[in-house]
C-alpha cells in the first residue's frame, strides 16, 4: 500500500480515495503548484490535509469562513493531527496553544483567515515558521467578478513569492474566466497543474419540460414519486405556500419554505425535512445550504434556476447516498425574461452582468438541448468522456426539424415592427389575427401578416422560446421585455446559419388528465 494510502487509512479512517482525489494529493505531496476544481462535497479538504501530513514543515491554509476552518481544525485534532487557527474568533487559550505548538514544531496545520494577511506581522510570522505549503480553500474568492469576491484574498500572491513555496488552490467554480483570474491572481500567471473532477453525479437523472400548467406538472411528478423526500424550488415565496397546499391535498406530508418566515418555523421545517421520511419541501433557493439529507430521492424546479451553476448546485443535493434519484426542472419564456431583468436590473458592473447572461445562456443552452443533458452540462464545466443513459434525451432522443424558415419568419416579424413587441403580438402577426392590437397599428399590412399559418399559437410559443433559449432573441427591459434580436441571430437572417428545433418540446407536456384536486 503507498504512504498516502496508508495515511487515508490510519488517520482519516477512510478506505479508498474517491475519483481524482489521489491524483491531486500525488501532485500536491511533491510539491507542485496545483489548481484543483472539485464539486462541493467533493472531497477537497482532503487534498491538502493528507499532503499537509507526508511533508516536512507546516502548511498555511487560507480559507474565507472562520467556522468552516474551526470545523476542521476540530476534526483534524480528534484524529490526532496536530492543526489550529488563527483567527478573530480565537480565544487567548486557542492562540497560545497554536503558538506553543508552532515553537515546538509540532503544528502540521495552520488555518488563518485572510484578512490576517492584510497585516505586515503576518508574513514576517509565517517567514519564521518553516512554511512548506500554501492551501487555498475556496479560490475563487479571489475573482472581482466572481460572486464571493474577498479583498484579501488578492494578497494571497504576495505571499506565495515572498515564501517562495508551493501553492495548491482549491474551488468549486469551474467557469474559465474564473479559473483564468485564479490562475492569474494566485499563480502570477505560471500555470499550475490543474485538475478537474467529479462533477458528473452519475446517479441523478436529469429532465427539463416546457412550462405547460407548470402545477400539474410537479403535481404529476410528485404523485409518481409518493412517499419519497423530495424538493420543489420555486421562484417566489407565494408559490411555495400554494404549491405546498396542492400537494398536501393531494396526499402528500408537504410543507413550505422560504426566507419570510420566521428563523424558528425555518429551523423546525429544516430538522423535520432532515428526520422525517418522505416529506416534501417547496421552497426558494434560500433553502438547502445547511441540508444534508443523504436520501432526497427528488428535486423539481417549478420555475428555471438563475444559472448552470445553481442549476447543478440545487440539483446535487438528490441522491447524496448514491442510490438513483430523479429531477425536473420546468422552463419557459416567461422565465427566461424575469432572470434576464434581475440581471439587467442588478447593480452589478457591466462586466458581471455579461458574465451573469452568459450563465444564464448556459443553462438555456442545457434547456434546450438536443442531445444528452449530461455530455451538455458536464462540457460546461470542463469535464468529457461521460457514460449517460440517464437523462431525458438519452431516454428518448429529441425530436429535432429544421427550423431556420420558422425562425427567419420570427425574426422577421420582430424587425418589421421595429423591435417593440412581445411574442404574443408577434405570433397574432403571424398567424395573421386581425386583434385590435393589430388593426390599430396597422399590422395587418406587413408582408409577415399571416405568413406562420403551418403552425399554431402554442407551437410559435415553442418556436420563440428556444429562440430566446439559443439567445438569438431577448427581451429588452427598457422597452417593457419586447423581444429584439441578437447578433447570434444574423446568420440565421442572412441564410449563413440554419437552426435545429425540437419538435417535442412544442408538444411536449403531454396532455394527461389533470390529478384529483
Ligand atoms: P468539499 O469538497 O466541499 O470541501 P469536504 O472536503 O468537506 O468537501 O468533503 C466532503 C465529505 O466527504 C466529508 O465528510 C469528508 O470526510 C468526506 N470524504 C472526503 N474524502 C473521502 C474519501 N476518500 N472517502 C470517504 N469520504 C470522504
Ligand atoms: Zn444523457
Amino acid at each position: 500500500m503507498c504512504a498516502a494510502a496508508t495515511v487515508l487509512r490510519d488517520v482519516f479512517g477512510f478506505d479508498h480515495f474517491r475519483p481524482g482525489q489521489q491524483d491531486i494529493i500525488d501532485a500536491v505531496t511533491r510539491g507542485e503548484n496545483v489548481l484543483a476544481i472539485m464539486p462541493t462535497g467533493g472531497g477537497k479538504s482532503l487534498c491538502f490535509q493528507l499532503p499537509a501530513l507526508m511533508r516536512d514543515g507546516v502548511t498555511v491554509v487560507i480559507s474565507p469562513l472562520i467556522a468552516l476552518m474551526r470545523d476542521q481544525v476540530r476534526a483534524l485534532r480528534e484524529a490526532g493531527v496536530e492543526a489550529g487557527a488563527l483567527t478573530s474568533g480565537n480565544t487567548e487559550e486557542e492562540t497560545e496553544q497554536v503558538w506553543g505548538a508552532l515553537d515546538a514544531g509540532r503544528l502540521k496545520l495552520l488555518y488563518i483567515a485572510p484578512e490576517r494577511l492584510a497585516s505586515g506581522a503576518a508574513l514576517g510570522m509565517l517567514r519564521r515558521i518553516g512554511v512548506s505549503l500554501i492551501a487555498v480553500d475556496e479560490a475563487h474568492c479571489v475573482s472581482q467578478w466572481g460572486h464571493d469576491f474577498r479583498p484579501d484574498y488578492l494578497r494571497i500572491g504576495e505571499l506565495r513569492s515572498a515564501l517562495n513555496v508551493p501553492l495548491a488552490a482549491f474551488t468549486a467554480t469551474a467557469d474559465a474566466e474564473t479559473r483564468d483570474e485564479i490562475v492569474a491572481r494566485l499563480f502570477d500567471d505560471q500555470k499550475p497543474q490543474t485538475f478537474l473532477h467529479g462533477f458528473d453525479r452519475p446517479n441523478i437523472h436529469l429532465a427539463f419540460g416546457a412550462k405547460d400548467n407548470p402545477r400539474r406538472q410537479i403535481l404529476q411528478f410528485a404523485a409518481a414519486r409518493k412517499g419519497q423526500s423530495g424538493i420543489v424550488y420555486c421562484g417566489t415565496r407565494a408559490k411555495t405556500e400554494s404549491l405546498a397546499a396542492g400537494l398536501r391535498e393531494d396526499g402528500h406530508l408537504a410543507l413550505h419554505y422560504h426566507g419570510g418566515m420566521d428563523p424558528e418555523q425555518r429551523r423546525d421545517t429544516e430538522v423535520r425535512f432532515q428526520r422525517e421520511d418522505g416529506l416534501i419541501v417547496v421552497a426558494t433557493v434560500a433553502f438547502g445550504m445547511g441540508i444534508d439529507k443523504p436520501d432526497i430521492r427528488w428535486v423539481a424546479h417549478a420555475d428555471l434556476p438563475k444559472s448552470i451553476e445553481a442549476y447543478y448546485q440545487e440539483i446535487g443535493r438528490a441522491g447524496r447516498d448514491g442510490a438513483p434519484a430523479e429531477t425536473l426542472t420546468l422552463f419557459g419564456p416567461d422565465d427566461i425574461r424575469l432572470r434576464r431583468s434581475q440581471i439587467d436590473e442588478g447593480l452589478a458592473p457591466p462586466e458581471r452582468r455579461s458574465a451573469d447572461h452568459a450563465r444564464l445562456n448556459a443553462l438555456l443552452g442545457l434547456a434546450e438541448a438536443l442531445k444528452c443533458r449530461r455530455e451538455t452540462l458536464l462540457s460546461y464545466f470542463g469535464e468529457s468522456e461521460v457514460a449517460c443513459g440517464k437523462c431525458d434525451l438519452c431516454d428518448a432522443p429529441a425530436d429535432v426539424f429544421d427550423g431556420t424558415v420558422a425562425v427567419r419568419k420570427a425574426l422577421s416579424a420582430i424587425l418589421r415592427t421595429g423591435e417593440w413587441f412581445g411574442s404574443g403580438h408577434l405570433i397574432d402577426i403571424l398567424l395573421g389575427n386581425r386583434t385590435d392590437k393589430v388593426n390599430q397599428r396597422g399590422h395587418d399590412d406587413l408582408p409577415t401578416f399571416g405568413v406562420g399559418r403551418e403552425y399554431d399559437k402554442r407551437q410559435w410559443q415553442a418556436v420563440f422560446r428556444q429562440m430566446m433559449g439559443r439567445d438569438l432573441i431577448r427581451p429588452d427591459p427598457e422597452r417593457h421585455g419586447a423581444l429584439r434580436m441578437t447578433d447570434d441571430a444574423l446568420p440565421v437572417l442572412r441564410g449563413e446559419a440554419e437552426v435545429s428545433l425540437r419538435r417535442d418540446t412544442i408538444k411536449s407536456t403531454a396532455r394527461r388528465p389533470a390529478p384529483k384536486m
